[in-house]
């Protein structure tokens, strides 16, 4: 694998940092995907409570002043009568002190004309044509936000705003239980933040949690211009949450619509509870818990591959030591070493192996180099003596055991040699061959130890009796053969006798008398090799034998 880096060192702290991220970003992409997808449904599920929890309020409190009104109408029966507006002014006022939302409280007669109310406002004018009215004849009544039409120049003389009520209203009953007239109270619609406020926690508006109220038509009443737009997305109808992308500000919302539990009787509202985040400030710890697990991988996976590389060098240390020093045993430095003071316990091991590897390759260098020098020495003294045996095999293989005199072969060799030179330089040379006459009566009169000292006497004759160029050999039983090189025939005659008579006249021991036949030729360029001259020497012996041994003969003497 070539991208792999080379040292041990790197592989290592290679390996720990891909550990470490091999442990980390599954736990990233694990806290990403599953967290994150767990956390959506939590978060879907805390908003989601919170919309019910705001719905029930929201309805239990409008129940509420439905109660309140119904109880003061049933209590307050001055309220029905003639003199009501004397009677029970001091009731409406004390009911607003009490809960200073209620932004008017009165008291129709049958025919919708206001006979009391708080700070007699609208006293004598009709009602008639109000919804309120004629609902809260037949029985209590929950009137939808609406805005203030009579009240509003009376209350808020010169406001720019315009007032929001919901109206609240309960027949008026006669003592003989017939409806006489109708307690009604307006609210104003601050009273929506009031009990929104109150149940909505101080942490959601930092959670970026919006909570809406909404009619049934979509329009959003509450709180008065949170929005772009007044109403909220078409697509918000079920109670389940869902990330919606439709809202006017742009982005990703989770958001959830409760219906709010119907207070009156009659004239359902159809409010809804809206409660909505942005996706990322509801992801917003997720994203903390990734940027922090990412972080801490990263950072942890570079302190291992930093520590790694940090430990692996006093691993790879000796290691190092120890190559430095192999390799100067290699390059064959032998006083070297091998420790490479490490601690640990393997790499001492192989320190200690090493000094014993390489002790017993020095020692086994310094075998072999002594068994070199040995095997020289002998292959040497073996050359040598082969040298000698071969020299004396030479001897033996051209030389005659008896006489040491050059054996039939070296003649032939010598015959040849001759017979080549005379043809280069044209120079002749004599060929003699001698014979002991009647030799077999020295073998059977004296014995054949006898014949054999004889033979070695006339060897010895022969030889002494010659110069150094000549040459003398013995070619057969008593028969030796000399050539003459450079020699005139007639000189080579006088050689001739004066060997025969040197032999002639030595008295070798234990033999009587010993004589030589000679016979002599003179070879010629024009022969065709050298036997040519041997046999003419040949001739000339039996022509010595034929005339009475003892003598000498030869072709060329007449
Ligand atoms: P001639 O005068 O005709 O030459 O008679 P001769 O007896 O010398 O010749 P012959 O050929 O009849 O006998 C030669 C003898 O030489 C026969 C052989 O036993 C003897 N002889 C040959 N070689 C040796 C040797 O090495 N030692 C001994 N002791 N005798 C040898
Ligand atoms: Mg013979
Ligand atoms: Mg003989």
């Amino acid at each position: 694998m070539k991208w792999l880096p080379e040292t041990f060192r790197s592989r290592l702290a290679l390996a720990i940092g891909v550990l470490a991220l091999g442990v980390g970003l599954p736990f990233y992409l694990y806290v990403t995907h599953v967290y994150g997808q767990q956390l959506v449904r939590e978060r879907e599920q805390a908003l989601h409570e919170l919309a019910e929890a705001v719905a029930s309020v929201v309805s239990l409190n409008l129940e509420e002043r439905l109660r309140e009104i119904g109880q003061v109408a049933r209590l307050s029966p001055e309220l029905a009568g003639a003199r009501a507006e004397e009677a029970g002014a001091a009731t409406l006022d004390a009911l607003q002190a009490a809960y200073p939302v209620y932004a008017w409280i009165g008291a129709t007669d049958a025919q919708g004309v206001v006979k009391v109310a708080t700070g007699g406002l609208l006293v004598g004018r009709s009602v008639a044509q109000r919804p309120w009215f004629a609902a809260g004849l037949n029985g209590p009544y929950l009137g939808d936000r609406h805005r203030a039409d009579l009240l509003q120049s009376l209350l808020a003389p010169g406001a720019s705003e315009p007032l929001y009520f919901i109206d609240v209203a309960v027949p008026l009953r006669a003592p003989d239980g017939s409806v006489s007239g109708v307690l009604s109270a307006h609210l104003h619609w601050r009273w929506a933040a009031n009990v929104v406020g109150a149940i909505v926690p101080r942490k959601s508006a930092r959670q970026q949690i919006d909570v809406f109220l909404v009619d049934q038509a979509g329009h959003i009443s509450y709180p008065d211009r949170a929005l772009g737009a007044d109403r909220v997305p078409d697509g918000l109808v079920s109670e389940v949450p869902q990330v919606l992308d439709s809202w006017p500000e742009g982005g990703e919302y989770l958001s959830v619509a409760v219906p709010v539990p119907e207070a009156g009787p009659a004239s359902p509202l159809g409010w809804r509870v809206v409660v909505r985040q942005p996706l990322t400030a509801a992801l917003g710890d997720l994203v903390d818990l990734q940027r922090a697990v990412l972080g801490v991988t990263l950072l942890a996976s570079l302190v291992f591959l930093l520590l790694t590389w940090w430990g692996a060098r006093i691993i790879s240390r000796p290691l190092e030591v120890l190559t430095g020093l192999a390799l100067r045993v290699e390059r064959g430095e032998e006083d070297v070493v091998l420790d490479a003071g490490a601690r640990s316990a393997e790499v001492r091991a192989l320190s200690t192996a090493l000094k014993g590897m390489a002790a017993t390759l020095i020692a086994r260098r310094q075998a072999l180099e002594r068994s070199n020098h040995e095997l020289e020495d002998k292959v040497a003294e073996r050359t040598a003596e082969l040298a000698r045996s071969n020299a004396e095999l030479e001897r033996l293989a051209r030389h005659d055991p008896l006489t040491g005199l050059p054996n039939r072969r070296a003649c032939d060799e010598r015959l040849a040699l001759e017979f080549e030179r005379m043809r280069r330089t044209g120079v002749a040379y004599v060929v003699l061959v001698l014979d002991v006459d009647h030799f077999k009566l020295v073998n059977d009169s004296h014995g054949h130890a006898a014949g054999d000292a004889v033979l070695r006497h006339v060897a010895d004759v022969l030889r002494r009796q010659l110069r150094s160029t000549d040459f003398v050999g013995r070619s057969g039983g008593e028969e030796f053969l000399v050539l003459l090189p450079q020699t005139p025939p007639d000189e080579a005659l006088r050689v001739a006798q004066k060997l025969r008579h040197a032999v002639d006249i030595s008295c070798p021991p234990a033999a009587d008398h010993v004589t030589l036949s000679i016979g002599l030729s003179e070879a010629q360029p024009e022969h065709n090799s050298s036997d040519g001259a041997v046999r003419a020497a040949d001739h000339q012996l039996y022509r010595a034998k034929q005339n009475g041994r003892n003598r000498v003969e030869s072709s060329f003497m007449r």
